[in-house]
C-alpha cells in the first residue's frame, strides 16, 4: 500500500478531497504519512489539535501530514456542508478573480486602504469552484472547545 492509500484508509473522509491532496507538506516538506517537523507551521498538536508551535501540551507531538492543509476544518466543512467559492464581492457586485495579481491588489486595498470586500462567498457543494469554507469552519471548531 502506498502512503496515500494508508492515509485514505485511516481517514476515509479524505476521499472527498482526494484530488487536492499534496504529497509533501508545503512547509516542512515531509511526505504523506510522516510526522511533521517540530518547527512546522502547519503541524497540529496530537493532543489538543491546535497549531503545534503555539500550544503548551507537555505530551504534544506534531501530527502526521495527511496531504491536506487544515484537516480538522475540512472535515467540519464536509460534515456541516460549509462550502464557498472565491471572488471579490464589493457592495453587492461580484468580480471573479482572474489572476494572482488581482487577488493581491484586492487584498492590499482591503488591508491597507480599508476597502470593505469579501472573498469567500458561501455556496453549495456542487457549485463551480466550490471549496471547503475554512474560515466558517474555524468558527465552528472554536465554539466546539
Ligand atoms: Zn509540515
Ligand atoms: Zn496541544
Amino acid at each position: 500500500m502506498n502512503p496515500f492509500e494508508q492515509v485514505l484508509q485511516a481517514h476515509p473522509w479524505l476521499k472527498e478531497f482526494e484530488s487536492t491532496l499534496q504529497p509533501l507538506c508545503p512547509d516542512c516538506k515531509v511526505k504523506v504519512g510522516e510526522k511533521h517537523d517540530p518547527g512546522c507551521d502547519i503541524a497540529r498538536c496530537s493532543v489538543c489539535g491546535d497549531q503545534h508551535m503555539c500550544c503548551d501540551c507537555e505530551d504534544g507531538q506534531p501530527d502526521i501530514w495527511i496531504g491536506l492543509m487544515y484537516p480538522t476544518e475540512c472535515k467540519v466543512c464536509l460534515e456541516k456542508g460549509l462550502w464557498c467559492y472565491t471572488a471579490i464581492l464589493v457592495d453587492g457586485d461580484e468580480y471573479p478573480i482572474t489572476s494572482p495579481e488581482m487577488h493581491h491588489l484586492a487584498l492590499r486595498l482591503r488591508d491597507e486602504k480599508g476597502f470593505k470586500m469579501k472573498f469567500h462567498i458561501p455556496c453549495g457543494r456542487d457549485d463551480p469552484g466550490a471549496s471547503p469554507d475554512i474560515n466558517r469552519a474555524m468558527i465552528f471548531t472554536q465554539r466546539g472547545i
